[in-house]
């Protein structure tokens, strides 16, 4: 599978839900931050995939999304591009008053990812890394299976966006090391994966967490290559006023 970067304008995309915005025809319009545009040239990404042209508008006109398309699609550019292009454009966000002096470092993420398995989400860190390449945003991955004890002296050296799967992330919320009280943006990437799995307690202990009356209207954006009934309730529960985008053909 993957996509024919050949001829995947062809590839037949639905957008629904209320004012849908336009979407992009290059990378150029409407512009991405500089920074950002020549991480993505240096990257060799010539132009959006179909998910990356309807995703960026949507998340620039800070709207929830619920996105359906086949591995191989771009739908780490799809979430990664609108969200960093924000993030450097805004620039780093103070750490609360109330956290300062505290015995224990706290990392306060402004935007989390949630992927499946270890493979994954290291696929996504790597991609944050060379997109946020000379900005100031630090991304950090932490997954299951590995020394906690490393991960939380990565997290001390900064944490803007954070790549996790959902089991660890509850660990590190549980031993206090990880404040949910910044994040601006929630992606679930491979959301049916990810309920496979059976991390749906985790997920929802996360997204409850993430509810913060200090955050201004924060995004959820979640990405799945199918839509079955089980992601369908997902979506209702966790998005608001959300964009359905289906790339291709989507099973459910
Ligand atoms: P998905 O998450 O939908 O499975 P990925 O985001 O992993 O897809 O992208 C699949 C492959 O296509 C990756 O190797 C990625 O680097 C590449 N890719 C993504 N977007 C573009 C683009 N706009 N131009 C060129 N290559 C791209
Ligand atoms: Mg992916």
């Amino acid at each position: 599978s993957g996509i024919n970067f050949d001829n995947y304008d062809d590839i037949p995309v639905e957008a629904s839900g209320e004012n849908v915005p336009e979407p992009v025809v290059d990378f150029t319009s409407p512009p991405l931050d500089e920074l950002l545009l020549e991480n993505i040239k240096f990257a060799h990404f010539v132009k959006p995939t179909p998910v990356q042209k309807y995703s960026i508008p949507i998340v620039a006109h800070k709207r929830d999304l619920m996105a359906c398309a086949q591995t191989g699609s771009g739908k780490t550019g799809g979430f990664l591009f609108p969200v960093l292009s924000e993030s450097f454009f805004t620039g780093p966000s103070e750490i609360p008053e109330s956290a300062r002096g505290s015995y224990m470092r706290k990392a306060f993420p402004t935007a989390i990812v949630l992927a499946p398995t270890r493979e994954l989400a290291t696929q996504i860190f790597d991609e944050a890394k060379k997109f946020t390449y000379r900005s100031w945003v630090r991304p950090t991955v932490v997954y299951g299976g590995s020394d906690v004890g490393s991960q939380m002296r990565d997290l001390d050296r900064g944490c803007d966006l954070l790549v996790a799967t959902p089991g660890r992330l509850n660990d590190l919320l549980e031993r206090g090391k990880i404040s949910l009280v910044k994040v601006k943006y929630l992606v679930l990437d491979e959301a049916d994966r990810m309920l496979d799995m059976g991390f749906e307690p985790q997920i929802r202990n996360i997204v409850e967490g993430c509810d913060m009356p200090s955050v201004e209207n924060r995004q959820t954006l979640m990405f799945s290559a199918t839509f079955p009934v089980n992601i369908q309730h997902l979506a209702r529960d966790f998005l608001s006023d959300y964009i359905f985008l289906s790339v291709g053909r989507v099973g459910s």
